[in-house]
């Protein structure tokens, strides 16, 4: 495990602007597993996996925009923990602390602060606040990273979420797989394994096709033949994936290793990020060069998650061209006219 810049360069031959990150207030700390650390190409200064975990001086610019909450969490949040901004889910932030810290992470507000795993008393007051939500269908366990928590924690989490909710579906939100695979032990498997009465699912986050090792994947294979489908949570970050080629890559390596893709979110006007942020215009190139290149089941969805808590909408370009009476004017992938006709009533 590598836990300071120090370590860093006595293993890589740091570039200037990693050499000059300040540790600050703001700041997430240093952390990468040794596996990670062992997929970086060390001859590579801008190597894409290296970029995810070694920070560099750009995380403590701010452009002015960025605010370290701009999608409105703690506005929408019911404690500390528990965010509410859609009607029919919630998010549970189970733990500040992750495996792995990455450099781009949206959550860093509350991400490594050393607040921890959840106590019994927060995990009792949000489930109360779910039992008196009714409305509430799915719950997101994130954080942090939620496989972080011991397995009795998250047994003991998982039990007092179904006891006042057995319907409630579960989402397991975790970067584990892609950055400490052997986590992912029989012990932990079979405590979803004994809950029954309701789905969970496996939101992992792979943001590179080279993350996608053996072992990335053994380790996905066993929440999928224990019956948890696994669905990919992409961040399009710059100098990283910011291109079709390698997110067509990504995309046929997930499906290939039965992992949906689901999103791929634009970045967000989060304080320290904008280094990784890609243009919005370059995304929405790339999100139809994907749609042309990709099947349904390989394309995930292009989103952003909108300022001042605007909630999550979906990036694509229209292929509406204008409409003529009842008749509709199409434009193809490729560039053509189609007219669909809708019924003369
Ligand atoms: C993203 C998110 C969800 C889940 O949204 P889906 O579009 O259903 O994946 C739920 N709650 C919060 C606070 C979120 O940010
Ligand atoms: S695993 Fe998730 S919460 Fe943790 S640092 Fe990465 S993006 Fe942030």
């Amino acid at each position: 495990m590598i836990t300071s810049l120090e370590q860093l360069q006595k293993k890589l031959n740091l570039t200037e602007e990693e050499k000059a990150w300040k540790e600050s207030p703001q700041s997430l700390p240093v952390l990468i597993t040794d596996y990670f650390f062992n997929l970086i190409d060390p001859s590579d200064p801008s190597d894409p996996l290296r970029k995810q975990c070694v920070p560099t001086c750009f995380e403590n610019m701010s452009d002015g925009l960025e605010t370290p909450d701009p999608l409105a969490e703690v506005s929408h949040s019911n404690g500390e923990r528990l965010i509410h901004r859609y009607t029919n889910r919630v998010a549970l932030l189970t733990t500040d602390i992750c495996a792995q810290y990455c450099r781009h992470c949206f959550r860093r507000r509350f991400t490594g602060n050393m607040q921890g795993p959840i106590s019994d008393l927060e995990i009792s007051q949000a489930c109360s606040y779910i039992s008196e939500h009714p409305e509430i269908r799915e719950i997101l366990l994130t954080g942090g990273d939620v496989l972080t928590l011991s397995d009795s924690r998250l047994s003991h989490l998982i039990s007092s979420l179904r006891e006042v909710s057995p319907s409630l579906v579960i989402r397991i939100c975790t970067r584990m797989a892609a950055v400490k695979p052997d986590r992912i032990t029989d012990n932990l498997i079979n405590i979803f394994k004994s809950f029954k009465t309701a789905p969970f699912y496996l939101m992992t986050q792979f943001n590179h096709p080279r993350e996608l090792t053996p072992e990335a994947v053994a380790a996905v294979s066993r929440f999928v033949d224990a019956g948890i489908p696994a669905m990919n949570q992409t961040v399009l970050l710059r100098g990283v994936n910011d291109s079709a080629d390698t997110l067509e890559e990504l995309c046929n390596g997930l499906i290939s290793a039965r992992i949906k893709p689901y999103y791929l979110f634009q970045g967000d006007l989060v304080t320290g990020t904008s280094c990784f942020r890609v243009p919005l215009a370059k995304g929405l190139e790339i999100e139809k060069e994907l749609r042309k290149r990709l099947s349904g089941l390989a394309m995930p969805v292009y989103a952003a998650d909108l300022p001042e808590g605007g909630g999550k909408v979906p990036l694509c370009g229209s292929y509406i061209e204008r409409k003529e009476g009842n008749n509709w004017i199409f434009r193809t992938l490729d560039g053509s006219y189609r007219i669909y006709t809708d019924p003369q009533l």
